[in-house]
């Protein structure tokens, strides 16, 4: 064999697993067939923050007064704002370049296919193929907008997540279809940015995977902001003849048409499973996600896959521990690593929201709660009683927590407000340890912190509020 392992994909799935298979001994090849670091650093998680960290420097500069500081008119400069980002972009994927030097991983640059048990074949830009041979092969090739049978997207004037954060010049009005981390995300940095912006969201409320009081919050921070939130409402078809966009949209109410210069379809993630020689080798796929046991297997011997292509939450620190856990697997069993890892538990990972104010959340919501027949214990603190959010100015939010009211147990955590995706690591360590209330509140906490917030929430959920 030439290799011990080929992984194909570069992003977090795909990096990730080829570095812990280098790090154990492996001779490892890595397929890529564009940029190093997937969709994660390139076209999703870095460069959207980059775009959102511009739009909240502007919103600062812009209510420096509320601080005591007086400056001239401050200008959002579009075209430098994405020029930013798009660096950023470029900086992370360079870094991966060079951990994958680092580390001798073999770069393989051109679209990875399978074509054998043990065989990989990767077509180069310029077409001329080569065939790689490894014992195991890890596939991680990830994902790309899902479209939408009447809302094709043309790049132009309906456009998806790449588009988004490549436009070259601002839309004065946008319309964005999907309230889910992207959708919301996209929404914040184009309003605060200017654009006139309009959330159309299917489901009865805006993030509606979240905590039915984290959507209320979050819907209620848009409409205060100036942003319009349409739920209960569905995008019929789209007309692209004039200048812009017109947006034919069922509502509870009736058909309401609506104009914008663009359409972003922010509906989630579709997997690049086809073509890669899955059919051909007879691996078992599911609803357009490659399936897999606990260790990351696939029904053929010596294939496995990772990240967005298969089932559990497309994010990439999910994909970045199914790499772990799936080349771990595999050294322990070949001897070459003496911890056996543990199947990853779906229900304890913490996911993120990064648009203003952030959303964290992990764990079971109060709805699922009580759906799974706990009897619980519900703690809600708001930022305003907050001495760290009155100082920094962001009152917005609260945190709420959720426990079993027998045992003790964590259920839950939810929170929106500044920097929340800071502090949700605590919840999601302590559950992990499967820590009670109790052992929370013999903890101290740093004051004054975001974080404390959570010791506050926990008290008022058993009635011993000091704060409030
Ligand atoms: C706009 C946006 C924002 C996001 N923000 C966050 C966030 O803040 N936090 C978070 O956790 N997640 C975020 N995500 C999700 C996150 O990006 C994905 O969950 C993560 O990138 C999945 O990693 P992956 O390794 O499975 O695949 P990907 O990152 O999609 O990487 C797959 C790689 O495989 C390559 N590839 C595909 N097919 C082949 C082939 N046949 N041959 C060779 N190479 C191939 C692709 O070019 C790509 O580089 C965001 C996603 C988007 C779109």
């Amino acid at each position: 064999m030439a290799y011990d392992v080929i992984v194909i994909g570069s992003g977090p799935g795909g990096y990730v697993a080829a570095i812990r298979a280098a790090q154990l001994g492996f001779k490892t090849a890595i397929v890529e067939r564009e940029s190093l670091g997937g969709i994660c650093l390139n076209w999703g998680c870095i460069p959207t923050k980059a775009l959102l960290k511009s739009a909240q420097v502007f919103e600062y500069i812009s209510h420096s007064q509320d601080y005591g500081i007086t400056v001239g008119e401050a200008k959002a400069d579009f075209e430098k704002i994405i020029k930013r980002s798009r660096g950023v972009a470029d900086k992370m994927s360079k870094g991966i370049q060079f951990l994958m030097k680092k580390n001798k991983i073999e770069v393989l640059m051109g679209f990875g296919k399978l074509t054998g048990k043990k065989e990989v074949e990767v077509k180069a830009a310029d077409g001329k193929t080569a065939t790689h041979q490894a014992k195991h092969i890890i596939v991680a090739t990830g994902g790309r907008s899902r479209q939408l049978p009447n809302l094709p997207i043309d790049g132009k004037k309906i456009i998806g997540y790449r588009e988004a954060m490549s436009l070259p010049t601002q839309p004065k009005s946008m319309i964005v279809v999907g309230s889910g981390a992207i959708g919301v995300e996209f929404a914040y940095f184009y309003h605060s940015i200017g654009t006139k912006v309009t959330i159309v969201e299917f489901m009865p409320r805006i993030v509606p995977v979240e905590d039915e009081d984290i959507s209320k919050e979050l819907e209620k921070s848009y409409k205060k902001k100036g942003i319009t939130v349409m739920t209960n409402s569905s995008v019929e078809r789209v007309d692209t003849s004039g200048n812009g966009v017109k947006a034919y949209v069922k509502t509870a109410n009736g058909e309401e048409v609506l104009e914008a210069d663009i359409l972003l379809s922010a509906v989630g993630v579709s997997t690049n499973i086809e073509n890669i020689g899955l059919e051909d080798l007879k691996i078992a796929t599911d609803k357009g996600r490659v399936t897999v046991d606990k260790m990351y297997k696939t029904n053929v011997d010596g294939v496995y896959a990772i990240g967005d292509i298969v089932m559990g939450q497309a994010l990439a620190h999910v994909a970045m521990k199914e790499a772990v856990i799936c080349v771990e697997a595999i050294a322990h069993k070949e001897g070459k690593h003496h911890h056996n890892p543990e199947p990853l538990d779906y229900g304890n990972v913490p996911g993120c929201t990064y648009c203003v104010p952030e959303i964290a959340s992990v764990g079971l919501t109060e709805k699922q709660a009580k759906e799974a027949g706990y009897e619980i214990k519900v703690g809600k603190f708001p930022f305003s009683a907050s001495g760290k959010a009155s100082a920094a100015g962001a009152n917005e939010g609260f945190v709420k927590v959720i426990f079993d009211a027998k045992y003790g147990e964590w259920l839950g955590t939810h929170m929106i407000g500044a920097n929340v995706t800071e502090i949700i690591a605590q919840t999601v360590a302590s559950r992990k340890l499967e820590t009670t209330w109790q052992e929370q509140l013999d903890t101290i906490f740093p004051h004054p912190t975001m974080s404390e917030a959570v010791k506050d929430a926990i008290e008022v959920a058993l009635g011993e509020a000091i704060h409030l």
